[in-house]
């Protein structure tokens, strides 16, 4: 029944539809109302969708905060420096605001590169990040250092011979391998780079020249004497160039003594080295009768200097005017021989050690020992002293315990290598005999002679012979005595040998 009705309904519907409207109206009847509520929906769906991300974009564009660095985006850091990074900033809505930044930082100031430092700000479903470069560059080059001289002066003819050098980098530590060098007319230019290409260089500059003159150097003294009619022996010389090295053979000896004239002669010792640099010194010889020195008192002292005594003898010389002679050692401070030499008293050497064992196991033994105490006093005085005492006198025996029959080599050697030795006709006792003032004193006044040189042997090393001195320079001068120290032409005292 119910599908009838509705049947019918639907029939009636057609009918009246179609009695009602055209063909053309039943058309749009059945198209447009359903598209209108389509289009709505739609239209609504849309909405529904846009919404919320014209809100969340509100919300990103509008709310969330904006991420700002703190300093410049990129940044150069000059090695050593430090790096501190100042960090990023977060502004909402114009005005900073709190939050967590992520900071990703892997910069490593001790190594040289490029390094990025990232930021990233989160909040609920959003970030925003930024990246920073920070570069650590060396801009400092290397140091190089040339040992000698930067302005070398060589021989002509001779090469450079490098002196060495040396480079480091602030960062690549020692670079000295690394120089290089490239030799040019007259120079060497050196050149090192470190591993960022920081360059420095440096130059030395050759000069060939050769304006140094030949050394000539004597043996023996530079004025010696000669006694009237003895025949004169070259003690010899030596000649060397910076350049040419060895020059004695090229030595010209012009002048000549007449020994049988007295005079003054002068020997001239030429030399030219091969750039024509030529060198010349003299020796003057003087021939002279033996001098009289009858009542001539020389006072000498040996085994000195000592600060004390020696100091105290030189007070009372000076206090008498008197000159003497000291026969030097290692001892004592250099200040006193240079007073000794200031006041006019002739420095004389002794040996460096004094010791018997030393100086008289051989020639060479007893050489090298002088040699040292002649250097001292050479150094001092600014002279070399060829005046000198062997220990124990030329007469001792003890050397025959070290080396037989050196006392007799010695003794011509010597004289041979331009020296004159001393031994003495006076003895204070004061190595042993005596140790008092008074008898220091007894013991020279009874030795002293008016009819010849007085060679008095003393210590000035002894207090109780300091304390004699002033006495014994009264006595002498109330009986008519003079006072003077040895020098070269000075006639010797000599002992007869023993060994
Ligand atoms: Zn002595």
């Amino acid at each position: 029944m119910k599908k009838e009705k509705d049947e019918s309904l639907k029939d009636k519907e057609h009918t009246f539809k179609d009695k009602e409207r055209t063909p053309r109206q039943k058309d749009e009847v059945e198209e447009i109302t359903p598209k209108k509520s389509k289009k709505k929906k739609i239209f609504l769906i849309l909405g529904l969708i846009l919404v919320p991300f014209l809100l969340v974009g509100i919300y990103y564009f509008a709310f969330f905060p904006s991420l700002v660095l703190v300093g410049n985006s990129t940044i150069e850091v000059a090695y050593p420096d430090t790096y501190t990074d100042e960090g990023a900033k977060l502004y909402r809505l114009g005005k900073e605001t709190n939050g967590n930044i992520l900071v990703d930082n892997k910069v490593d100031a001790t190594k040289l590169g490029e390094y990025e430092i990232k930021y990233t700000y989160k909040e609920s479903f959003f970030s925003k990040s930024l990246v920073r470069k920070v570069f650590i560059v060396d801009k400092e080059p290397p140091v190089l250092t040339l040992e000698g001289d930067k302005d070398v002066v060589v021989c002509p003819g001779q090469k450079y011979e490098e002196k060495g050098y040396s480079a480091t980098d602030n960062y690549d530590g020692d670079l000295t391998s690394q120089v290089a060098t490239l030799e040019e007319e007259g120079k060497i230019n050196y050149s090192v780079v470190d591993s960022s290409g920081n360059r420095t260089t440096d130059t030395r500059t050759i000069t060939e020249k050769d304006d140094d003159k030949p050394k000539i150097t004597l043996t023996g003294s530079s004025t010696t004497y000669l006694i009237l009619g003895k025949a004169y022996s070259e003690p010899g010389y030596k000649a060397s160039d910076n350049c040419d090295g060895d020059l004695t053979k090229q030595v010209q000896v012009s002048g000549s003594v007449n020994k049988d004239k007295e005079g003054t002669y002068t020997l001239t010792y030429s030399v030219s080295d091969s750039m024509g640099n030529k060198t010349s010194v003299t020796r003057k010889v003087v021939v002279q009768k033996a001098p009289s020195n009858s009542g001539v008192i020389y006072l000498t002292f040996d085994d000195g200097p000592n600060d004390t005594s020696t100091t105290k003898i030189l007070d009372v010389l000076k206090k008498y005017n008197v000159k003497a002679t000291f026969f030097v050692t290692m001892s004592g401070s250099d200040s006193v021989i240079l007073r000794e030499y200031q006041e006019g008293h002739t420095v004389a050497l002794h040996t460096a050690s004094h010791n018997y064992k030393t100086v008289y196991s051989s020639v060479d033994g007893y050489f090298n020992d002088l040699n040292k105490v002649s250097n001292r006093v050479k150094k001092i005085t600014g002279e070399t002293s060829y005046i000198i005492r062997f220990p124990g006198g030329s007469s001792n025996t003890v050397s025959r315990n070290y080396s037989k029959g050196i006392m007799t080599t010695l003794t011509k050697e010597v004289e041979k290598r331009g020296y004159h030795y001393f031994d003495w006709n006076v003895s204070s006792g004061d190595a042993g005999e005596t140790t008092s003032s008074k008898g220091v004193y007894n013991n020279v006044t009874k030795s002293l002679r008016l009819n010849r040189a007085n060679i008095v042997l003393m210590h000035d090393i002894k207090s109780f012979t300091a304390a004699a001195i002033e006495d014994i320079i009264v006595y002498g001068k109330e009986h008519g005595y003079t006072f003077a120290p040895i020098t070269m032409a000075t006639t010797p005292v000599h002992h007869s040998v023993n060994n």
